[in-house]
């Protein structure tokens, strides 16, 4: 199951995306069609109450496959504006740096290798949908630059998570490109400033339900620039694993239903390289992350 937010006639609405069909079924419409009651408004709102929204996405597609479909409302995928799954988190997005050792070496050698997580946020304003532009800001960053994530949707509220039951309390995944400004990310010591421009945070294409990432510690992370490959890994590479970064965060802060996580990034981001290649307007980058999907944005002025 794999659920995207979108724009059709001006309305804001959610659905359950055929990828095989290039359809995407509304499910706040068909919800109140096959159930009398709708959805919530959104697919945060959805995912507040994830039990429901599982229980009629999966009545929605034994309707498709026994090919009963009057009560659904279904649209091609290419009449729909895709937006960021979650455009408007109420909270910041956790981030974690230097996830990967072989990026941990490439931006600060082998003592950059963390003992315990690193995690900055990014503010909620960053957030863009695929094939949306990154705004370069180039009047204040000379150094641009992508980091491809796995990125992790927390479905159940929770404080003090142990790590065997971690698990339970992530809801599905998507792809977070952590756009980076270095040069200010580097002058302001905190990480913040040089990862929070407006649209630093592309998100999507959609999210996909964790019943169907059957492991999420063996998925491959590649990102290209211009269609040239620029980082190849996998997230069997992770220092810390999903479960660790769960039980750590909330720890002492509680998670809910809706919280992104995105996940860090392997080797080969534009300042790894000698020397760098930061990204210009007119770039395009795409990052795939397998069973998930491709998160591609241009870069604009
Ligand atoms: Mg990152």
């Amino acid at each position: 199951m794999r659920w995207m937010t979108f724009e059709y006639q001006g309305q804001q609405s959610y659905g359950l995306e055929m990828v095989e069909r290039g359809q995407v079924v509304d499910l706040r419409a068909s919800s109140e069609n096959l159930t009398g009651e709708p959805l919530p408004m959104t697919l945060l709102g959805a995912i507040e109450n994830s039990d429901r929204l599982v229980k009629v996405s999966e009545e929605i597609i034994s309707r498709l496959e026994e090919g009963d479909t009057g009560e659904l409302v279904i649209l091609s995928l290419n009449e729909v504006q895709r937006l960021a799954p979650i455009p408007k988190p109420p909270k910041n997005v956790l981030c974690v740096g230097k996830n990967y050792a072989d990026h941990a070496i490439e931006m600060g050698g082998q003592e950059a290798i963390p003992d315990a997580p690193i995690v900055f946020t990014k503010a909620p304003a960053t957030v863009i949908g695929t094939d949306q532009p990154v705004q370069g800001h180039f009047h204040v960053t000379q150094e641009l630059d992508y980091e491809g994530e796995l990125a992790v949707i927390i479905g159940k509220k929770g404080k003090s998570i142990p790590i065997d039951e971690a698990m339970d309390y992530i809801f599905g995944y998507t792809i977070i490109n952590d756009v980076t400004a270095r040069d200010i990310q580097r002058k302001h010591k905190q990480f913040f400033l040089g990862k929070s421009m407006d649209t630093f945070c592309p998100m999507g294409p959609s999210i996909v339900h964790h019943s169907v990432v059957k492991d999420p510690h063996h998925l491959s992370i590649q990102t290209r620039v211009n269609d040239e490959l620029r980082q190849n890994g996998n997230t069997e590479q992770l220092i810390f694993n999903l479960p660790t970064l769960i039980s750590v965060l909330s720890a002492g802060m509680t998670l809910e239903p809706g919280d992104i996580i995105a996940t860090g990034t392997p080797s080969g981001v534009g300042s790894g390289f000698k020397p760098p290649r930061f990204l210009h307007a007119g770039d395009v980058v795409e990052i795939t992350v397998e069973g998930i999907g491709t998160l591609k944005n241009p870069i604009v002025s």
